[in-house]
């Protein structure tokens, strides 16, 4: 496969070992990254020129290594001389002189190969982690070497908080937030409220929400009360009340007893007065 024009190297890069499965792993890894604070290494300034040998759990073949760099072939491409090296270190040796370093044979830029396979073959090589100095006892293919550093303990990164510029070892994450003053969390009750350490200590909102519903059951609890004494005081005045009229319809019926009463007195005595009368008309005829 005759490399026709400059690849971006970047691109190059994410092509270098072809495996999907490789680039779909990476892209799990960035979520986890993320989740977990930046790494705090620059990985762009690592990426020029070979692998570093010293990284390679077993001396690294003679044949695999950048004759330009001395390191293990990144990316290896071959020129027409077939001479091996990294494809970074061959475009900027050619653009100084367009000559193999090893042989001096004029080398065509359009005649360089790229080779997969071999690419390969190096991504299977076990690497010893970046972070073995801070006391990372990985290994792993050289393949995995960004997933692994997206999870390694021992990696350096940023604290993930907004404001806090702490770097520290990932599995030291944890420990930190528990001080940091950055730490920002969402109440776990799910009120709402964004908490710091300092405010999480005083935050209880469903101690909060107990004594508001405490403090609305003594309230109705007090109008209950008022509503049940101002029934009684109206049963009493309707009882009263009753006991009123009655007395005024006992009255009224004494009153008509009364009246009746003399009614018939009344008429008693005009009879008495009629018979006096035609008595004393009889007698003095
Ligand atoms: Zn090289
Ligand atoms: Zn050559
Ligand atoms: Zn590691
Ligand atoms: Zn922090
Ligand atoms: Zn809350």
């Amino acid at each position: 496969m005759a490399l026709q024009e400059r690849v971006h190297w970047a691109c190059f890069q994410s092509h270098c070992f072809s495996s999907n499965a490789l680039l779909a792993v990476t892209s799990n890894c960035s979520r986890t990254h993320r989740n977990r604070g930046q790494s705090a290494d620059s990985e762009s300034s690592t990426q020029s020129g070979g692998y570093d040998v010293e990284l390679f759990v077993d001396t690294p073949d003679y044949d695999l290594i950048c004759t330009i760099c001395q390191g293990v072939l990144r990316c290896p491409v071959r020129a027409a001389c077939h001479h091996i090296f990294c494809k970074r270190c061959i475009l900027q040796w050619l653009k100084r002189q367009e000559t193999c370093p090893c042989c001096r044979k004029a080398v065509n830029q359009s005649l360089i190969f790229v080779m997969f396979k071999l690419s390969k073959s190096i991504g299977r090589m076990k690497i010893k982690c970046k972070n073995e100095i801070r006391g990372c006892p990985e290994t792993f293919p050289l393949a995995e070497q960004y997933c692994h550093s997206m999870s390694c303990a021992y990696e350096l990164v940023h604290c993930p908080y907004p404001g806090c510029r702490a770097q520290l070892l990932r599995r030291d994450l944890d420990t930190h937030a528990r001080h940091c003053e950055h730490w920002r969390q969402p109440c776990h009750m799910g009120c709402g409220a964004v908490l710091s350490h300092r405010t999480q200590a005083q935050h209880n909102c469903y101690r909060q929400l107990r004594q508001e519903y405490a403090a609305k059951q003594r309230d109705h609890r007090a109008i209950a009360a008022a509503l049940q004494r101002k029934m009684r005081r109206m049963q009493s005045t309707v009882a009263h009340m009753k006991r009123q009229i009655g007395l005024i319809c006992e009255s009224l019926e004494v009153m008509d007893d009364l009246r009746e009463e003399a009614e018939e007195e009344v008429e008693e005595a005009e009879e008495v007065v009629e018979e006096t009368s035609s008595g004393a008309s009889t007698s003095g005829s």
